[in-house]
């Protein structure tokens, strides 16, 4: 086994520490992987809080993981030693059910294998409990590893590996295009990244936010207008306006507001909070035939075209570079709807 240096938390009160894990030796499909930049994501927050329920101590978050290709197996075809390669939510899947043959990882129907706080199928570490990129190296099989573009800012690329295809993999499927109307509620990590993927594929985007002072870089980031939520004018303006609304919201909040944004047969999408939610008021969707759905991430696959199509389009994610040690206060920053747009830790800060 491989003993490294990680930042974890030993239980959901405790602050993020200093800790050591052991991954597994390499098996023949392997890839080792020096992290080198780590986003940090809401997700790893609700993990370490246990807001799910689920959570297994030590957690070691981080699931927007870009590095450098150290060592392969024998049996690895499609990278290289010094390659630039990312990880991102999943390690692993059954990759024989229906949803992992139509390239769904996500969607595994005996459990895709979390990057962190995931149950490890493959075994040889010290648990079979997964640690995430907090960490100075991860061992990860080639086909959950992803290519990264070389011509894209490289610390400004991990959180493409959450963010991104969180916000990515919805618009595609619903298939936004010039000439739609779509709404991106909150302006965070992932909101960020919703405004310029929308915009990118050609929509007309605005930003549906809670926060006054966030208005002006919404526009930065490519939205053609900003709604204050709060502001009723505001949202009655809009009134059964929009083809489709990306909702980023962490906590249980309201829907009602944002569905009477929709026009007649829309969808609003639902990629943030995962608990129950303000009660939604039936009429809301009846009256218009309107949709409320939900996305979780994208399969490997799809995660490797939303990588190639930044690539194509220079599109990157606005970053707030952090030490490792700066964690504990990031966290909290995030809480507070305090960051332009995602945290990334430069991972040489666990290193020296
Ligand atoms: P984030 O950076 O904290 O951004 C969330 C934004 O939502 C905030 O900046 C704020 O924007 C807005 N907001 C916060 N509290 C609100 C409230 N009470 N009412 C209305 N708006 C509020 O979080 P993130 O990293 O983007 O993640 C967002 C959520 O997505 C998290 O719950 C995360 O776990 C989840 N997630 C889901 C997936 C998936 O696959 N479905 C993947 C990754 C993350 P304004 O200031 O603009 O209002
Ligand atoms: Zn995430």
């Amino acid at each position: 086994m491989q003993e490294i240096k990680a930042y974890g938390a030993q239980d959901k009160d405790a602050d993020l520490k200093e800790m050591t894990i052991k991954r597994r030796d390499m098996n023949p499909n392997d890839v080792k992987i020096e992290i080198l930049y780590c986003g940090v994501c809401h997700s790893d927050i609700h993990a370490k809080n246990n807001d799910w329920g689920n959570a297994k101590y030590p957690i070691v978050p981080g699931h927007e993981i870009i590095g450098k290709v150290v060592q392969v197996g024998a049996d690895v075809s499609k990278y290289d030693e010094g390659d630039l390669v990312g990880v991102g939510c999943m390690v692993d899947s059954c990759q024989e059910c229906s949803a992992c043959e139509e390239d769904l990882e996500q969607f595994c129907e005996n459990g895709m294998t979390g990057t962190y706080n995931g149950k490890d199928r493959i075994g040889g570490a010290e648990s079979d409990h997964t640690f995430g990129g907090y960490s100075t190296s991860i061992t990860v099989q080639e086909d959950f590893v992803l290519k990264i573009p070389e011509n894209i800012d490289t610390k400004a690329v991990a959180p493409l590996l959450c963010a991104g295809i969180t916000t990515y993999s919805p618009l595609n499927h619903w298939n936004i295009k010039k000439g739609d109307k779509v709404g991106v509620v909150g302006l965070g990590g992932l909101g960020h990244m919703g405004i310029k993927f929308a915009a990118a594929m050609g929509a007309e985007t605005y930003m549906i936010t809670t926060s006054p002072d966030k208005a002006e870089d919404a526009k930065a980031l490519g939205a053609d207008g900003v709604i204050l939520s709060k502001e009723e004018d505001q949202l009655n303006k809009h009134k059964g306006s929009f083809d489709f609304i990306l909702n980023t919201v962490p906590v249980k909040h309201d829907i009602n507001p944002y569905l009477n944004l929709l026009k007649r047969d829309a969808t609003m999408c639902m990629v943030g909070a995962i608990e129950p939610l303000e009660p939604m008021h039936g009429g809301n969707v009846i009256m218009g035939r309107k949709r409320v759905s939900g996305s979780l991430i994208g399969g490997i696959k799809e995660t490797q075209e939303m990588l190639d199509f930044c690539g194509e389009k220079n599109i990157t994610c606005d970053v707030e570079m952090i030490r490792m040690d700066e964690i504990n206060t990031a966290f909290q920053r995030v809480q507070d709807s305090d960051v332009k747009y995602r945290f990334v830790i430069d991972m040489q800060s666990l290193k020296n």
